[in-house]
């Protein structure tokens, strides 16, 4: 799907041509965004909000589109609810710290998955050994699902906020948060959705899954670097403190003491990223010009056709498979019964010109559950296809065979 607008794929790779299977961990870009940031350096960069001159002005204009457009794509109520940040990581930090001044006290529960991304997991244990509170992980089933009967039994009076990713990085299992908010609400509970490998590949809408944060990196949804978003429902931003101060999230600076700047700005200390905001904008206007379904159903066919090739090479563990998938396989190889470590595949692949990534994944504690040192994961974006899964299938064979 639209190649052709992602030069970079025409790259070599140790001379031969690249195949790019490393989306989860970050996407290419498209000449359209690559453009946008060439256009906005070169046409009005301007710091915003304060000046009064044209550039700034336009800066600005631009800036406050772009919170626009984030909230229209994922459907939040109101584009005060969009604060921009520097990714994921960035926006699980500012809500961990935020939440916790206004909302954990000693004895407080937080409770996250087994199958969480260090970005879902440290920020809320630096917070809980803050305040005393308690971190409590929901155990996963044997096929690496989330056990929900677990999930009912951890929920109690003292459970202050579930977070929870939307689509495991390691595995692209696509987790059930309509339930797990629907089971935490009915006690009142929040719910932040962690949505870095979700709103890359499904339509996320954050009114209809009711969820009251969610939080994700441009990035990975072809977007550049230093972007990304909070979004948090209006109720609980108002009610919440800033994480940072500086200037532009304030409204008055007395000696006596500082008023706060309404939303979303009580959130954004400092200058903006707004070169990022605007391209990030031109990402998802290209998202939505080939369309959100479309890329869901391209991907998803794509994984079924890559896992149903990968069953046929010997040695080959697939896990979580035939759970539905946004994206991601992880797998490893056995000869006989010793595990081939996936460090090894990924070299001998990545001097056939495919990256893949290998390792741990930034989820220690699920690598851990599945009792192995690692996995190789692929990773898929709109524009792989079948060809890319064909040599990716035929390089790993080659390395299969050298391992041996
Ligand atoms: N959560 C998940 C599920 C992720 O996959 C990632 C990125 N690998 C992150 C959080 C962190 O995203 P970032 O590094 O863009 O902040």
């Amino acid at each position: 799907m639209n190649r052709e607008d992602f030069s970079i794929l025409k790259e070599q790779v140790h001379g031969r041509p690249l195949v790019y299977l490393d989306n989860a961990a970050t996407s290419q870009k498209p000449q359209q965004v690559l453009d946008a940031i060439i256009d906005a350096y070169t046409h009005w960069n301007s710091n915003i909000h304060r000046g009064v001159h044209h550039l700034s002005q336009v800066a600005t204009m631009h800036h406050e589109e772009a919170r626009k457009a984030v909230a229209a794509f994922i459907n939040a109520q109101s584009s005060d609810e969009i604060i921009f940040t520097k990714g994921t990581t960035d926006s699980l930090n500012a809500l961990a710290f935020s939440f916790g001044e206004a909302c954990i006290h000693e004895g407080d529960e937080i409770i996250v998955s087994g199958l969480e991304h260090h970005s879902n997991i440290v920020p809320w244990q630096m917070l809980c050994e803050r305040k005393k509170a308690v971190l409590k992980p929901i155990p996963l089933h044997e096929d690496l699902s989330i056990d929900l009967a677990a999930f009912k039994h951890l929920l109690s009076t003292r459970t202050k906020l579930v977070s929870i990713a939307h689509v495991s990085n390691v595995l692209g299992t696509i987790q059930p948060i309509e339930e797990i908010i629907r089971l935490a609400h009915e006690q009142h509970i929040p719910v932040c959705i962690d949505g870095a490998q979700s709103v890359p590949h499904l339509r996320v809408d954050v009114q209809s899954l009711d969820c009251d944060f969610l939080a994700f990196s441009g990035h990975k949804m072809y977007g550049p670097t230093g972007i990304g978003v909070l979004y948090g429902k209006r109720e609980w931003l108002e009610k919440l403190p800033p994480h940072e101060g500086g200037g532009e999230m304030i409204n008055h600076v007395r000696w006596s003491g500082t008023t706060y700047n309404e939303l979303p700005y009580k959130f954004e200390a400092g200058t903006p990223n707004f070169i990022g905001s605007y391209a990030l904008q031109k990402a998802v206007e290209y998202m939505q010009s080939i369309g959100l379904e479309a890329i869901e159903n391209h991907e998803r066919e794509l994984t079924a056709y890559c896992e149903a090739q990968l069953q046929t090479v010997e040695g080959v563990q697939i896990y979580a498979p035939k759970q539905p998938k946004a994206g991601v396989i992880s797998f490893n190889i056995y000869n006989a019964q010793t595990l081939i470590h996936p460090f090894d595949i990924g070299t001998l692949l990545d001097q056939q010109g495919i990256a893949v990534r290998t390792g741990h994944h930034c989820a220690e504690p699920l690598i851990d559950t599945m009792g192995v040192p690692g996995t190789v994961r692929v990773s898929f974006g709109l524009y792989n296809d079948k060809n890319d899964v064909d040599t990716f299938i035929a390089a790993l064979q080659k390395a299969i065979q050298i391992l041996k």
